[in-house]
């Protein structure tokens, strides 16, 4: 059965009336790969961004098994009592290849998708990780538009996507067990280093112990970073999704660094530098894909792969060779 179709001012009308089905068919726009919707969607945010940027955006990464969604349910449902509109969004690069998303998945949050103020949204599929990337950064926009005043980014503990997720928060939050190595938590220095605060999650009943203990190692560890621009110092805390021990911590800790950053103006400038970046990131990503996707050229690629493999041609001059190759179909 085809509905019919609400247009662009429909959606932002919709949108700003707090209306999450509205919310929900934009972002489904926003994500759609098809050319044609490419122009209403670029209104649709176009007409929100004024309203938007009314938010704090969190980022949350942990490998997966450390307890993200009963923590972000826990979260939420602490932000929403304290009168919080919530929004959670995820970036699972992954998703498409596994078909279907294991992050912000409704059946690992049931509670928060009860709750009328709390929207949560699984991430959009596509083949790269910027694509899917940009989509949850656009979504953003709507959340805010839409009255969310709390952003939840949830990633996944592997691979690239915390620098991606790190350049579209204000704050960023890594969950931890306690016992675990950081071998098995596969966690990298480098997002040791992105974090604002780490949360040693599952700090109940016997765990509690070892909990506190690595709550002393992982701020030994964290003294011996550079300090950060912003004038932080990262901190750690324990926290338990399940008895929700430590949870209001969390808040009040994230709240504390919101302060910090809003008044040495550090909160502005990071957004400013953050919408640069993705200026440059989503040129350079459509250049990309203008280039690889160019009739002809994948089938010249691979014989050039080829030459300069057995050392027949230089790298330099085959890139240069293809680029004006590319050049040139443009013209045409
Ligand atoms: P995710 O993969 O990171 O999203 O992890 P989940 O939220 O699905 O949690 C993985 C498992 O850990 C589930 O069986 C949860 O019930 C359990 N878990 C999550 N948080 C806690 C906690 O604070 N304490 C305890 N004891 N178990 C927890």
């Amino acid at each position: 059965l085809r509905r019919k179709q609400p247009t662009a001012d429909d959606l932002v009308n919709g949108i700003l009336e707090g209306n999450k089905t509205m919310l929900s068919r934009a972002i489904t726009l926003i994500e759609s790969t098809n050319a044609n919707h490419l122009e209403k969607a670029n209104k649709v945010i176009a007409d929100c961004l004024p309203h938007a940027n009314k938010s704090v955006r969190i980022g949350i990464t942990g490998v997966p098994g450390v307890g993200k969604s009963t923590f972000i349910e826990a979260f939420g449902k602490h932000l929403t009592e304290k009168g919080h509109k919530v929004a959670v969004l995820a970036v699972d690069p992954s998703s498409s290849l596994s078909h279907g998303s294991i992050l912000g998945d409704k059946t690992r949050m049931e509670e928060l998708v009860k709750d009328e103020n709390a929207y949560i949204r699984p991430s959009a599929s596509g083949d790269t990780l910027g694509g899917v990337a940009r989509k949850t950064r656009e979504s953003i926009i709507l959340c805010e538009a839409c009255g969310f005043d709390v952003i939840i980014i949830e990633t996944v503990g592997v691979g690239q996507s915390e620098t991606a997720v790190h350049s579209m928060v204000d704050f960023f939050l890594l969950l931890k067990i306690a016992g675990a190595g950081d071998e098995l938590q596969g966690i990298k220095r480098g997002i040791m280093e992105m974090a604002d605060l780490i949360v040693i999650n599952k700090a109940d009943g016997d765990n509690i112990k070892k909990a506190k203990l690595a709550k002393t190692e992982f701020n030994r560890a964290l003294h011996l970073f550079p300090a950060k621009n912003s004038g932080w110092q990262p901190k750690v805390t324990t926290c338990s999704a399940i008895t929700k021990d430590g949870i209001d911590d969390v808040w009040k800790i994230t709240s504390d660094y919101f302060n910090l950053a809003k008044s040495n103006n550090y909160f502005e400038a990071k957004r400013a530098e953050q919408n640069r970046y993705w200026l440059t990131e989503t040129i350079n990503e459509q250049l990309k894909n203008s280039f690889y996707s160019q009739e002809g050229i994948a089938p010249l690629l691979k014989q050039y792969q080829e030459a300069v493999q057995n050392h027949e041609l230089s790298p330099f001059i085959a890139a240069q060779t293809l680029l004006k190759k590319y050049f040139e179909n443009l013209e045409r």
